[in-house]
């Protein structure tokens, strides 16, 4: 069987490929490109071989491209650098193709785009799980700053190798190497070889290629958040010719990027797991041409009247004529004093594979009676020796699905406390115990390690500060929701209400879990990401006449 990382072209592609990039020939071995290179050229094979090398591994040969195949990786379509070296070798003519001119082609043509992404995902999921290598991230493993950085890293599909210093040895050698210390940490060696010390999560995104700053250019939307609202928006927005940027504080996915198992989504009878689904999300939007920039949190916005200028952390103010906020919602924290110590060495809001060594053969909590709760209940039981499901309710099938609720009573060993709350948590460095209390004020001590939360959210509308209509709650309010009394006063809202998903501010949209009354589901937030595209091209139009009937 075809190997599906190297496909070959056909004759006709390699022919509609011609006309975006040039042919060069080589009569000697030759680095086409190299590991930690940023915009690197796309090659196809004409005759002779590219080999792609693995510089963390004495330059062995991962494989040798030949007739009709090409090199490349998901990477290409936003800032990554490259991964490894590619060499074309003596007697090879290639097509080269720079990365602003491929992303052209793939969106013009289907069947090549096809090809490509398809090539693409499957060498990026090869390198993420089989390859040890990229960059380096030195820390310990019981450090919550170093935790924040190994959880982007892996949220956003960064190649990296974790080296902890409490159990390591080649940590220790290479900080004595570079006459560095402990207090030096966490400690990020770029692919280039560069050096970080006390490493921030700016700084470790840069290097990446994830963190980007805009020109002085005027998109015509910008997506605040890439959950599957933000994500559905920019894929629909983009493939519709629409200049798109899109931010995020975090990761793509948003919450549901946070679920092990999405098993209700349209489409995928055995479920997919949320970060999958970001995934593909993320990369097809950026097949369309969708600029996404993270982690980009948006911390205040203004409105001109012609223009909104979004001012973000960590890069230059952004300007656009139409803005969609899909920023979701934030989890609830439990209400125990001490328990920001313990979040990233012991307390976790999600439960995805990076928790499954910790989880093994401990007994492991799981705070919550709704779906993401139960979901994280399953799959944690597959890992630990025991799963605690705390409730404070009586009802596990108060809030849950049934075929959850099933589930967990079947397994053997998951517990559910009823009538139970979390009241302590324990533990010097990371958490080694908690103790519950019962409804009837029975204290239990329990050695559970690992406790994740899921009890509930609020709205991330801080950086609203007040712009247009919320609810008392923060949620938007959108459409008929929108009391008279708050609709910004204007031409276009004096010949028109707001669209379904326009809030008090016309060309100023909500959707997913930020928007008041919306269902909390990713198929309903990917439902409304997608239909308020086509109100953003209404506001459009109508404020493209508005400004040539001023300039008439
Ligand atoms: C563990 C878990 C399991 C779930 N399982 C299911 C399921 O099986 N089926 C189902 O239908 N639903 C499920 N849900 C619910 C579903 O995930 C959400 O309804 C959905 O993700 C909402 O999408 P959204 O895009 O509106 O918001 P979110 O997914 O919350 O995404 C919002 C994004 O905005 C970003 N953001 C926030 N503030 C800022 C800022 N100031 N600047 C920039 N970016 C910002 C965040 O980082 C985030 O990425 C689950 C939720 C969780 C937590």
């Amino acid at each position: 069987m075809n190997d599906p990382r190297f496909p070959e072209l056909t004759q006709r592609q390699i022919n509609i490929l011609k006309e975006y990039g040039t042919i060069e020939s080589y009569d000697k071995d030759t680095r086409v490109f190299s590991l930690g290179d940023l915009q690197y050229d796309f090659f196809a094979v004409l005759d002779g071989t590219v080999s792609i090398e693995d510089p963390y591994n004495d330059n062995y040969v991962i494989v040798a491209h030949g007739k009709n195949e090409f090199s490349g990786d998901s990477g290409m379509l936003s800032n990554r650098a490259a991964q490894f070296h590619a060499v074309a070798k003596s007697g090879t003519t290639l097509l080269r193709i720079r990365p602003q001119h491929l992303r052209e082609a793939i969106a013009k043509h289907s069947d090549i785009s096809d090809v490509l992404l398809n090539a693409f995902l499957e060498r990026q999921n090869t390198v993420l799980n089989e390859f040890t290598g990229g960059m380096k991230l030195i820390g310990s493993g019981n450090s919550k700053h170093t935790y924040a950085l190994r959880d982007f890293m892996e949220k956003n599909h960064i190649w990296h190798n974790f080296l902890d210093v409490d159990v390591s040895e080649e940590a220790r050698e290479l900080l004595q190497n570079f006459n560095l210390s402990e207090k030096d940490l966490p400690l990020f060696i770029a692919s280039d070889g560069a050096i970080c010390q006390k490493t921030s999560l700016d700084q470790l995104a840069r290097y990446a290629g994830v963190l980007m700053d805009f020109e002085d250019k005027v998109f015509d939307l910008l997506v605040i958040g890439a959950g599957p609202a933000g994500l559905a928006a920019s894929v629909y927005a983009a493939s519709e010719g629409l200049s798109v940027v899109t931010i995020d504080s975090n990761a793509p996915g948003g919450q549901a990027g946070k679920s092990s198992k999405i098993e209700n989504y349209l489409g995928f009878p055995t479920g997919i797991s949320g970060n999958d689904l970001a995934n593909k999300a993320y990369v097809q939007a950026q097949k369309f041409g969708c600029n996404i920039s993270i982690p980009h949190k948006a911390e205040r916005i203004e409105h001109t009247g012609e223009h909104f200028i979004l001012y973000a952390t960590n890069g230059k103010a952004i300007k656009t004529k139409a803005i969609m906020a899909a920023t979701g919602a934030n989890y609830t924290q439990l209400p125990i004093e001490n328990i920001e110590k313990y979040e990233g060495s012991g307390v976790y809001y999600s439960a995805t594979g990076m928790n499954i060594s910790a989880c093994k053969d401990e007994l492991v909590g799981v705070v919550g009676g709704g779906n993401s709760a139960g979901q994280a209940a399953l799959f944690l039981a597959e890992h630990a020796k025991e799963v605690h499901v705390i409730l404070r309710g009586g009802d596990l099938g108060a809030k849950m699905s049934d075929y959850l609720v099933q589930r967990i009573e079947a397994a053997p060993n998951i517990h559910v406390q009823l009538n139970t709350q979390v009241k302590e948590l324990h533990g010097e460095h990371y958490l080694e115990s908690l103790v519950l209390e019962t409804k009837d004020g029975e204290r239990i001590k329990k050695n559970i390690t690992n406790l994740f939360t899921f009890i509930g959210a609020r709205p991330c509308t801080d950086w609203l500060k007040g712009l247009v209509a919320t609810d008392e709650r923060g949620f938007i309010c959108t459409g008929p929701g929108i009391a008279e009394k708050d609709l910004y006063r204007c031409d276009i809202f004096r010949k028109r209400k707001p669209q379904s998903l326009e809030t008090s501010i016309p060309g100023f949209f909500a959707v997913g879990d930020v928007r008041k009354g919306s269902v909390k589901r990713v198929a309903s937030a990917v439902g409304e990401g997608s239909m308020a595209v086509s109100q953003v091209h209404q506001f459009l139009v109508e404020s493209n006449n508005a400004r040539e009937s001023v300039e008439a």
